[in-house]
């Protein structure tokens, strides 16, 4: 018989309860006691949701009051000396310091799981570290279910993937070197987990979807030839993309199972089943990254194939991943409308997607013959509904040329239209777009919402912010100006709530980081612009300053990236018609009268594959969005793109060819450091690297800003430089801002009179 597993299962709650939970905790409103209280229930709730499903392979483990990344560091006593004793076990306090940062300790560094949006606390590594068994996490929950009745497979994250995802702090240091010392404690770990009764452990190594060094490979081989010897079987897992040329490594652990992605890579099936293997094959057959309803039909075909070669013993019917990049429950929907709901499926849907396929294997396709036929029912719905396909989308990307994706002139040429418009002095001045939104703002918002405040009332109260926001710019001396973005509760749902082609969840809250949760929206069908979405702002701005007023848009693949995507057609397409719908919006900008328009990138760089051999494909239909985007203008009008990172190295030839007048980056936080690679690369056009770290709400006195400045005008040519903060100033205060702004228009001002 074929089993149906499950990999992971969202730990947020279905109404962020974990949320909640963890911020009363941190407020100090709770204790430790009663924190755990409430994820034990969150615990007990989703085990009985999957059992309830009919899910016979149950995850534990796979919740985490932080981070998963985090847990394993508790796990193996890996923590950083300046949170205090090493010795013992990780205290709730010791936990959330390493998370968050304490008074005296700065928190660990943060960065993406692999292609997604979660993000993980960075591992630490220094020379002579030592390792112990700090936590029994792994052991208390799975006992903690079994009393529950209900027997689960841990997860554990590998020790090839934990090593190599973490970072070195002494120079030299091999993380892979650390694996001998490790090992040991997996070890204990496994054969604790065998004497409470565990037959089998998942354990992940998502880095054999990435492209492996010798080094790893070995790792590799080395970790599971030892870890097999400890009691539990295996399964080790891989996600979020093809084996690949590791497929051959994969197979040949001495594990007992192996678990791989066939929604990112199906085309691995076939080499999976033609290896001939003896290992328990877990097909990952439903979508565990996006919201779409699976095709049943055309997935029970893959597991049927299997189930031939392997016979149904041998296989078990998965998500591709775990469920942790999902939302919880699409039942909470009741805004969706019926068509809609029907295309899609959340973690609790998806759960009946994989009982379902099981069923049809072990029973036959007549045991699940409604379901099945409801299946089919609604992606043929989806796949034919004129809501998703509209024609005069698909005409006009098809004609899309290569002149679209063209500045009118080279950038020297538009270089002496702008100066001649702009008027602007030597190391000009702006800000990234958005300033405070303070508390009114939010609650305006919230009001608006509520019906409390009408249109009207609303639009002024916009207007005023706006007005004033303009007023202090100007009382500043800044160069460049910015409306402030008070209209916007956040980048892309603000566009993405004006184009067509995409929808709202109410609830559909996916865990970024800790209690931090993201609501993507869903791009279900083909994008369009019916009306203008900024311009209103950006002029009634302009109309308000004699200063040139920067109109402000979030780019096509940043709005991509941030989505949940439609799984139809290919990415690229989809970033096209975005791009599209930008270009007009840019178009509508400067007939406007608008003189600068900046589009942000931020995602650009993430959007980045996780095989090298896949990069050039990307960047260059990335590139392409970006161009189309920003390029139906006159040679006097500046174009602008800001990214909130600096790490360029592996990409500069694309950065320049996005081609922009002006880009904004971080630098501020390596010192100026990183702006070396585009001095190297002689990145010709302007550039404005951030002079302020606006993560932190420290005001930097002039003499700071000064200091950067001169080691950026060190680097690139003075005439090339812009001034500006690291990032949009949302989340700052207004006394830090105009404090902060002051000492660096103050700094370029000065810098400016030297030159
Ligand atoms: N214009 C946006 C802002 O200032 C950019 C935000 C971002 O780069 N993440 O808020
Ligand atoms: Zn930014």
């Amino acid at each position: 018989m074929a089993q149906s597993a499950n990999l992971g299962f969202p730990r947020i709650g279905a109404r962020r309860e974990l949320k909640t939970a963890l911020e009363l905790h941190w407020k100090g409103q709770t204790d430790a006691g009663a924190l755990e209280a409430e994820a034990k229930a969150l615990r007990a709730r989703h085990w009985h949701a999957q059992r309830d499903a009919g899910i016979e392979v149950i995850p534990s483990n796979d919740f985490s009051l932080y981070d998963h990344v985090l847990d394993t560091t508790c796990l193996l006593g890996a923590v950083p000396r300046r949170f205090g004793p090493t010795a013992g076990p990780v205290s709730t306090a010791q936990y959330f310091a390493m998370a968050r940062g304490s008074a005296d300790a700065p928190a660990m560094e943060m960065t993406k799981w692999l292609d997604t949006n979660y993000h993980y606390i960075v591992p630490e590594f220094e020379e002579g570290q030592s390792f112990h068994l700090a936590c029994l996490k792994p052991v208390e929950h799975f006992i903690e279910a079994r009393e529950q009745g209900i027997h689960t497979r841990p997860v554990l994250l590998g020790p090839v993937t934990w090593l190599s995802f973490g970072k070195a702090k002494t120079e030299g240091l091999d993380p892979l070197s650390l694996l001998p010392a490790i090992l040991p404690i997996y070890a204990q770990i496994l054969r604790r987990l065998a004497d409470e009764g565990a037959d089998w452990v998942q354990i992940d190594e998502p880095v054999l979807v990435t492209d492996l060094s010798d080094a790893q490979r070995r790792a590799l081989t080395s970790a599971y030839t030892e870890l097999a010897q400890h009691g539990p079987k295996l399964l080790v897992a891989s996600y979020f993309g093809a084996l690949d040329d590791n497929l051959d490594l994969a197979l040949s652990l001495p594990v007992a199972g192996l678990h791989a992605d066939l929604v990112r890579a199906p085309e691995q099936l076939q080499a999976l089943l033609a290896w001939g293997t003896d290992k328990l094959l877990s097909l990952g057959l439903i979508d565990g990254r996006n919201i779409w309803k699976a095709d049943l039909g055309a997935a029970l075909a893959n597991a049927e194939k299997a189930a031939a070669v392997l016979g149904s013993n041998r296989i078990q019917i998965a998500p591709s991943c775990s469920l942790l990049h999902v939302p919880v429950d699409l039942a909470q929907e009741e805004e969706l409308g019926a068509e809609l709901k029907n295309w899609l499926a959340f973690a609790h849907q998806k759960l009946a997607e994989i009982t379902t396929l099981t069923r049809a294997i072990n029973d036959g396709k007549a045991a699940v013959a409604d379901l099945l036929s409801q299946n089919a029912k609604a992606i043929e719905s989806r796949r034919t509904s004129p809501r998703i396909h509209d024609p005069v989308v698909k005409a006009r990307e098809a004609k899309v040329t290569e002149d679209d994706l063209r500045r009118r002139s080279s950038y020297p040429h538009r270089r002496v239209a702008q100066t001649a418009r702009l008027n602007l002095p030597a190391l000009p001045t702006t800000t990234i777009g958005s300033f405070p939104q303070t508390g009114d703002v939010r609650r305006a918002r919230a009001d608006h919402r509520k019906g409390l405040l009408s249109d009207a009332e609303y639009d002024q109260f916009l207007k005023d912010r706006t007005k004033d926001c303009i007023r202090r710019q100007e009382t500043l001396g800044l160069d460049v100006l910015v409306h402030g973005e008070f209209e916007r509760n956040d980048m892309v749902e603000y566009f993405g709530e004006q184009l067509s082609g995409f929808a709202f969840t109410r609830l559909g809250w996916v865990q970024s980081y800790g209690s931090r949760c993201v609501k993507p929206p869903v791009i279900f069908g083909d994008v369009s612009r019916p009306a203008p979405m900024t311009v209103a702002w950006t002029e009634y701005a302009q109309s308000l300053t004699d200063k040139p007023v920067k109109g402000m848009l979030t780019g096509p693949v940043t709005i991509l990236q941030w989505s949940f995507v439609r799984d139809d057609q290919p990415r690229a397409q989809t970033c096209r018609q975005i791009a599209l719908a930008i270009r007009d919006e840019v178009a509508d900008l400067e007939a406007a009268g608008i003189a600068a328009i900046q589009i942000d990138e931020p995602a650009l760089r993430e959007g980045l594959p996780l095989r090298r051999k896949e990069w050039d494909a990307y960047l260059q239909w990335a590139v392409d969005a970006f161009r189309l985007s920003s390029s139906p203008v006159r040679d006097d009008t500046q174009i602008h793109t800001h990214m909130c990172y600096s790490e360029f190295n592996d990409i500069m030839p694309s950065i320049a060819a996005l081609d922009a007048d002006v880009i904004s980056i971080e630098t501020s936080r390596s010192d100026m450091e990183l702006l070396n690679v585009f001095s190297d690369f002689d990145y010709p056009n302007q550039i404005g690297p951030g002079v302020w770290d606006i993560h932190s709400p420290r005001v930097p006195s002039d003499v700071e800003f000064a200091k950067l400045l001169d080691k950026a005008a060190a680097v690139i040519p003075a005439n090339r430089l812009w001034v500006n903060p690291d990032c949009g100033l949302k989340t700052r205060g207004w006394p830090e801002v105009e404090a902060s702004l002051k000492h660096m228009v103050d700094a370029a001002t000065k810098l400016r009179a030297t030159e």
